[in-house]
């Protein structure tokens, strides 16, 4: 039987715990699960691309079944190229949905036989997100329940040298 792979894209910059649920819980369904850093020279970021994979991998101790790979262009493009069965993405709050439902449908239009998958967040890590473990980080909260241990050392480091 042909094994099934799924790209589950995004910036992981840095990578959280509601990622983390998102590819414990992908694992368990697909083959394969590759996570796609997207590379997009328009958003500045925290990390680069080497240390998010860095860290994807450390959080994952290299598991067997797990790619981390970075990518440009349209995440449809790249998945075709990978031969996945489909994308998968996140959904926390209402919020997410309604862009969700545009990429959902620009990604279809572009690549028919391409599945957009969506898992919901588990509820403890609704209120997750890269953008405010970098806010609370940069003022000195406490972001170890947000994050996994080898992502807040590296956050720490990173503001010790900035
Ligand atoms: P983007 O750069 O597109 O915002 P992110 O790197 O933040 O993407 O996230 C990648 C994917 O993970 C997206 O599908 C996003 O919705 C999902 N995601 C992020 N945080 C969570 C969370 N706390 N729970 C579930 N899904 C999440």
């Amino acid at each position: 039987m042909k094994k099934k792979l799924v790209i589950y894209p995004g910036s992981f910059d840095p990578l959280t715990n509601g990622h983390i649920d998102i590819i414990t819980r992908g694992l368990e369904i697909f083959d394969r699960l590759v996570v796609g850093i997207a590379q997009n020279s328009r958003k500045t970021t925290m990390f680069s691309v080497e240390k998010r994979k860095e860290m994807i991998l450390k959080a994952f101790k290299n598991h067997d079944r797990l790619e981390v790979d970075a990518f440009t262009g349209l995440t449809v493009d790249y998945a075709v190229k990978r031969g996945a069965t489909a994308i998968l993405r996140g959904l926390r709050a209402v919020a997410d949905f309604e862009y969700e439902l545009q990429m959902a449908n620009i990604n279809r239009k572009l690549s028919p036989n391409l599945e957009t998958l969506f898992m919901m967040t588990s509820e403890k890590y609704f209120f997750v997100s890269s953008q405010n473990v970098k806010e609370v980080a940069r003022y000195g909260g406490n972001i170890s329940a947000l994050v996994p241990h080898c992502v807040e050392q590296m956050i720490r480091e990173k503001f010790k040298t900035s």
